[in-house]
């Protein structure tokens, strides 16, 4: 693993933590390959920054900032993921994870150990689509990362990507009624996919618009 984990930081967001003022610490190296990733080159190369630089950056933000936000690429893809939060957690900041729920030991670590304060998760598609949109295999991972947040009661959100070509209402309806048969209450977020050149699939702009009157009520739906 490399010792240099983070491709890049975004100094301040006001729009990535809910209601905090955050910067937002870049992973590279993903697990997933989804078709639409527009963060190609987060995914595929090698950091360029070590957490020292990271850490140091935070230092310089205390009273301006409230907290960070761990995306990528996967942020649990790093072995020393822990260590790094509880080193945030020091200088006291909130941490907020972005993950793609394939490594469920990490995130209980991070859970039980009170290293993470939110966790935004990307159900990425139903388990017959997984594969196609995402080149990963691992559904039943995600699975259990999911199901423990649920059990746990901790404070998460689930959010889904629609690219209307490869996800319809129906799967869409499909995810949420899965949801809430595991016992998720919360909001459940959907994002519009936005065309730029080069994601990983090479993805076009949708043929078909997405028919949201067909998508269910079973759960509070917000696009962002
Ligand atoms: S969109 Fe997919 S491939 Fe891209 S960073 Fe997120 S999980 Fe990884």
């Amino acid at each position: 693993m490399s010792h240099k984990p983070l491709y890049d930081i975004t100094p301040f967001t006001v729009l990535d933590y809910p209601d905090h003022l955050a910067a937002i610490f870049w992973f590279s190296k993903c697990n997933m390959r989804c078709v639409y990733c527009y963060n190609k080159d987060i995914v595929l190369r090698e950091g360029n920054m070590d957490e020292g630089e990271a850490l140091a950056f935070l230092k310089s933000r205390r009273g301006l900032l409230e907290a960070v936000v761990l995306s990528g690429g996967e942020a649990t893809l790093y072995k020393d993921l822990a260590l790094f939060c509880k080193r945030i957690k020091e200088l006291k900041f909130k941490i907020k994870l972005d993950t793609n729920g394939l490594n469920p030991e990490m995130v209980q670590l991070l859970v039980e150990n009170s290293l993470v304060d939110y966790i935004a998760l990307d159900y990425k598609a139903p388990k017959e689509k997984y594969l196609e949109i995402t080149k990963d295999k691992h559904f039943d991972n995600f699975s259990r990362t999911l199901n423990f947040l649920i059990r746990k009661e901790f404070a998460f959100e689930v959010r889904t990507t629609v690219h209307s070509d490869l996800l319809r209402a129906e799967e869409i309806n499909r995810i949420m009624n899965d949801l809430v048969k595991r016992g998720y209450g919360g909001t459940y977020y959907l994002q519009p996919f936005v065309f730029t050149e080069n994601t990983i699939g090479k993805i076009q702009v949708a043929k078909a618009p997405l028919d949201t009157a067909r998508i269910s009520n079973a759960l509070k739906v917000v696009w962002r």
